[in-house]
């Protein structure tokens, strides 16, 4: 059984509990983050405290805990849980007051709830999918205006994601004004020669902490990056596409709407990425 990690409490899982008067609960106010682990250690750890704060700022919604001490609970956790490959995920809600209200409640007196658990995935970086590349179909984007804020409004992304299923693909790229903004759970690439491009960041998606060790790569291995939108049939026409997530790393696409692209197999640019961003962060893992 797993051990987690409730406001302040390390508990078997199942003795954690959430007030049925929570915010997250009732109306998804809250923020979230998923760390992955690889041979027991955390990837990219400062990027996703530091985007947490990102959010919690924008939400205006206080901290319960100081970044310093959020490292050790996920080290904790790892440790409890002996986690060598998978993930973290943590959320952080704006509480549970005595009652439904539309208004934020006082943080004084109703303290933020932090829940933190952990998902074993044995194996995490040779996923078999990575060797054959994911499809993706294309769906409209319906989300709201902040998408830059990492909220637990996951319904529309949940919805997509059944879609594509539906539609015997693995994943979708919502489109917007004609563009494609990103994955329901990612976010999305092309590749022209040695040419990656992407959307650049704004508050139609977001800022993923993959996406940021990527392009740096990248940049630092000589290929070209150009941070600009493009459509469905631009993508179509591309020699390689790719998605990046915490928990997928670089995952490469090798079909769009039913269209292959180039053999129809994981691309050269695609698989080099995905093999520097995995050497380099483990690496860096803390
Ligand atoms: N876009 C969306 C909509 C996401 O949900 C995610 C992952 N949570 C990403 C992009 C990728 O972000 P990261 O690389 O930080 O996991």
């Amino acid at each position: 059984m797993r051990t987690v990690y409730v406001n302040g409490d390390y508990l078997p899982e199942t003795e954690a509990r959430v007030s049925i008067f929570d915010r997250g609960f009732l109306m998804a106010d809250g923020v979230y983050e998923v760390t992955s682990v690889l041979g027991g250690k955390l990837i990219d750890f400062e990027g996703h405290a530091k985007r947490l704060q990102r959010s919690l700022g924008e939400l205006d919604m206080p901290s319960p805990v100081d970044p310093g001490e959020l490292l050790e609970i996920h080290r904790e956790l790892v440790t409890r849980n002996d986690l060598e490959d998978g993930m973290i995920y943590l959320q952080i809600t704006r509480g549970a007051p005595e009652d439904r209200d539309f208004a934020f409640p006082d943080p004084a007196t109703t303290p933020a709830t932090i829940v933190l658990f952990t998902q074993s995935k044995p194996g995490l970086a040779d996923s078999p999918a990575a060797k054959k590349g994911i499809k993706v179909i294309s769906i409209e984007d319906i989300r709201w205006g902040r998408r830059d804020i990492k909220t637990v409004q996951l319904l529309y992304p949940s919805m997509g994601k059944m879609m594509a299923k539906k539609a015997g693909a693995d994943d979708a790229w919502m489109v917007e004004d004609g563009m494609v903004t990103e994955g329901t759970s990612n976010n999305a690439y092309i590749v022209k020669g040695n040419r990656i491009i992407t959307r650049a960041l704004s508050n139609d998606i977001l800022h993923g902490i993959t996406r940021a060790a990527v392009l740096r790569f990248a940049r630092e291995a000589q290929m070209e990056v150009e941070e600009r939108s493009f459509s469905i049939d631009e993508a179509k026409q591309a020699d390689e596409a790719f998605i990046t997530s915490a928990s997928t790393f670089v995952m490469p696409v090798v079909e769009i709407d039913g269209v292959a692209l180039g053999d129809g197999v994981p691309g050269r640019v695609s698989q080099r990425l995905r093999e520097i961003y995995i050497d380099e962060s483990r690496k860096a893992a803390v």
